[in-house]
């Protein structure tokens, strides 16, 4: 499992409506370790479109608060399987297999939609490399309503909102016009929101992006409906995400930060620029690419002409994006 998935309650769930209720969705932003106090081995966190934070079970006690609603957020894709029913050429998130039809696959969006024969069973592949696992005919099992931050909902700023006065103020309410990928290379799919606000002006913002949440909604709107007993559950031995084997590539002027913790930065810097002792002040600043050596490793531009020799890994872009970057599906 990875950060940036998008969840609904599970069969463990026991707190009431901390989500808004059944069948409103949340993002997993960050991911138990073992001897974490705040966030225990075999948990997740979640904030829920609506704003709330909770900690839930994601195999702790062998208990399962969350369901997985759709992993394309976290760059899972399925290349060259085509989708029987939309036709896309990749399949991004969940993929579904007919059982009866062996030549006949849906993504995740027509599975729901109820595109193919109802009474086939199906088998659902979590990632490219997972097993795949049957559920039934989709016939006569129950669908719970998904809602949240889809199109046409009502939003403001969120916990992970850098955006300035994108939105005009404080408070200021935005309506959600369409879902689609954040940034270059298809590397994850709907994660991502256009937005509307007063001013008139649209802008993308992240609403699964590496586990960023940029918004919550005010008034949610409906996202179609779900088969909620062919979800996975959210389980902490889940495979992470594969990568997607597009090569994370750095651009000459590109905005960067490094946002991980002393330690790490540090075990990461090995073999790449080696460690400076006053790496550590520049954690969370940003910083302009000024160089990518042929290795791959970035040399980044802070104020006052400091350059640090950096592992791309410890980078994350900083975007100022705009609609026409954000490409709708
Ligand atoms: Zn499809
Ligand atoms: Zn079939």
């Amino acid at each position: 499992m990875s950060v940036g998935c998008r969840v609904v309650r599970g069969p463990d769930w026991t707190y009431g409506n901390q989500d808004g209720g059944e069948g409103h969705l949340g993002t997993v932003v960050e991911i138990g370790k073992p001897g974490s106090t705040n966030l225990p081995e075999k948990t997740a966190a979640v904030i829920w479109d609506s704003g709330g934070r909770g900690t839930y079970r994601a195999g702790q006690n062998g208990a399962y608060d969350l369901r997985i609603f759709d992993n394309a957020t976290t760059g899972v894709n399925h290349p060259n399987i085509v989708c029987g029913s939309c036709g896309q050429p990749v399949i991004h998130g969940m993929r579904w297999h007919c059982t009866v039809c062996t030549d006949s696959h849906l993504c995740t969006v027509c599975y729901m939609a109820d595109k193919h024969d109802l009474t086939h069973p199906f088998r659902r592949f979590d990632t490219a490399s997972s097993e795949g696992e049957a559920v039934p005919k989709r016939e006569g099992c129950t669908e719970i309503q998904a809602k949240g931050i889809f199109p046409g909902a009502k939003v403001v700023k969120g916990p992970d909102w850098e955006w300035e006065d994108q939105d005009c103020g404080i408070g200021n309410i935005g309506q959600v016009t369409s879902v689609g990928c954040w940034a270059r290379g298809l590397t994850s799919v709907r994660s991502a929101v256009k937005v509307k606000w007063s001013s008139g002006s649209t802008y993308g913002y992240r609403v699964g992006h590496e586990g960023k949440v940029d918004l919550v909604y005010i008034e949610e709107e409906s996202g179609g409906s779900y088969y909620k007993d062919h979800l996975p559950v959210l389980d902490h031995t889940a495979e992470v995400a594969p990568s997607s084997g597009i090569p994370r590539e750095f651009k000459v002027g590109e905005k960067v930060k490094v946002e991980l913790g002393k330690d790490r930065f540090q075990s990461m810097q090995e073999g790449h620029g080696a460690w400076n002792p006053r790496m550590a002040s520049y954690i969370g600043k940003i910083g302009t690419v000024h160089d990518v050596s042929t290795q791959g490793d970035v040399i980044v531009r802070y104020e006052g002409l400091t350059r640090w020799w950096l592992h791309p890994e410890t980078l994350t872009k900083v975007y100022r994006m705009n609609v026409t970057t954000l490409r709708s599906l």
